[in-house]
């Protein structure tokens, strides 16, 4: 792949950032490497205007890594609940216990070992040396490689490694020299991506036909292929699938069940899929739809109400007091399903 001269790309960059980019973030002030790990890994699968009020709840139940160290991966999971992605949930409890464990509570500013910690990647790596230690590192996440490809014109599959591999060179050498530019450079680069030259309808394709800063060097508006890079090939299959919920409710509480550590919800209360208590007057509720990234759920509720309270539970299963159950790591579903019912009138 081949990369040709884009004129004075990173200092507009950094111009653009410091005149229209984003300053006020929670993350942007006091930043500190707990805090901006923890802002790029909720970023990760979620909007920024989401994440803005979660970091906040977050950080106000584990204000640093040794409390987040210390606490359960249920508490962990309960305070995530609802973003989705729980696997980012549960590598931030274990990176929390590897960095406490092994580097005294402070996160390492080389970026080839904070990549090492469980949940980091290479650009989340850079993005945390970058922004908490001035340490000079490349960031290329979904966004960047959006940005570069488009500026540059590179219509190659980006899921090849090959292509990766070069867009990453390319990114190391667009870095500013000047370490005090680093900063913005870096934050440009995200703000771009993610306000600007966005995957759908970017500036240049909008109606009210704001002005991007490359317009008259970025390649893919030049040669009219904005909507064709990057370029997708990655073909998704979609597993359809359907489930049961056992909801069984004795006396203004819930029985819920710790679902196992790998697969769907890995390690989140959930409603029983199988009749456990074998009983027969179920109420069949409307059924409830659910879009995962690969697969599509149709959940089948049925509801019953119990007399008296089976006594033989397994360790992973509780009667839980309805108002308690929102506190739980539930899946999105599950608390949807609950806030919607009114399931506290309920009684046999
Ligand atoms: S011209 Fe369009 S595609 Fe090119 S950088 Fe600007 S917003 Fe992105």
């Amino acid at each position: 792949m081949k990369f040709i001269e884009i004129k004075n790309f990173t200092e507009d960059l950094i111009s653009w950032q410091r005149a229209q980019g984003r300053h006020h973030l929670p993350w942007q002030v006091n930043r500190t490497a707990y805090r901006v790990w923890l802002s790029e890994i909720m970023l990760q699968q979620t909007q920024v205007s989401t994440v803005v009020d979660r970091y906040q709840s977050f950080l106000k139940r584990f204000p640093n890594i040794q409390v987040l160290a210390g606490s359960s991966v249920d508490d962990v999971l309960a305070e995530w609940s609802g973003m989705g992605y729980y696997t980012r949930a549960r590598n931030l409890h274990k990176c929390a216990q590897v960095v406490v464990n092994e580097y005294d509570g402070n996160f390492p500013n080389d970026p080839l070992l904070l990549e090492r910690l469980p949940g980091i990647g290479k650009s989340t790596a850079a993005a945390i040396a970058v922004f908490s230690y001035g340490v000079r590192a490349a960031i290329l996440d979904g966004n960047v490689k959006r940005v570069l490809a488009r500026i540059w014109g590179v219509g190659d599959d980006l899921s090849k490694s090959a292509a990766v591999k070069s867009l990453w060179a390319h990114a190391e050498q667009l870095l500013p020299n000047k370490s005090a530019d680093l900063v913005s450079y870096t934050q440009g680069l995200m703000d771009f991506g993610a306000t600007h030259c966005t995957q759908y309808q970017p500036v240049c394709m909008r109606l009210d036909k704001k002005e991007c800063l490359f317009k008259n060097r970025c390649q893919a508006n030049l040669s009219n292929k904005v909507n064709q890079i990057p370029l997708k090939v990655k073909k998704i299959n979609v597993q359809q699938i359907e489930m049961d919920w056992w909801i069984y409710i004795y006396r203004g509480k819930v029985f819920l069940e710790k679902r196992p550590e790998n697969g769907i919800w890995a390690s989140l209360w959930s409603f029983p899929e199988q009749n456990i208590f074998n009983k027969n007057d179920a109420e069949k509720l409307n059924s409830v739809k659910h879009v995962l990234t690969h697969r599509h759920l149709k959940i089948h509720p049925y509801k019953i109400l119990l007399s008296s309270q089976p006594k033989k539970i397994k360790v992973d299963q509780a009667w839980v007091p309805l108002g308690d159950a929102l506190k739980l790591g539930l899946p999105k579903p599950v608390s949807a399903f609950l806030k919607s019912q009114d399931l506290a009138h309920d009684d046999a």
